[in-house]
């Protein structure tokens, strides 16, 4: 098998898909990804009116979920999962 895949206790060979994307458009900001994301990923960020970050601290148009930390993601997509606007792009390693 190519690509990184890990055999679980079980036997069973499982394949993790690490985060590569966040549609900004698609995202309302819920938050329901960060909750789940238990190793340090994701982060709130806010938006201007030209869609670009803004500094923290400064006015934003909107809030929207950020990949800050992808070097920390195990790929076990449940931030994928419980998003509902089908924001997320995975892919293995
Ligand atoms: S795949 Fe898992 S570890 Fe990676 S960002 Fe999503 S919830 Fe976090
Ligand atoms: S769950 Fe989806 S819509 Fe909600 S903040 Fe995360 S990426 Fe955005």
């Amino acid at each position: 098998m190519s690509g990184f895949s890990v055999t679980l206790p079980s036997g069973r060979v499982w394949i993790p898909k690490f985060v590569q994307a966040i549609d900004q458009n698609k995202c309302i900001g819920c938050g329901r990804c960060f909750k789940v994301c238990g190793r340090d990923v994701l982060a709130m960020i806010g938006l201007d009116e030209e869609g670009l970050p803004v500094e923290e601290g400064e006015d934003y148009e909107k809030q929207v979920m950020a990949i800050v930390h992808p070097e920390n993601c195990v790929g076990c997509e449940a931030c994928a999962k419980i998003c509902p606007k089908k924001c997320y792009t995975h892919a293995p390693a």
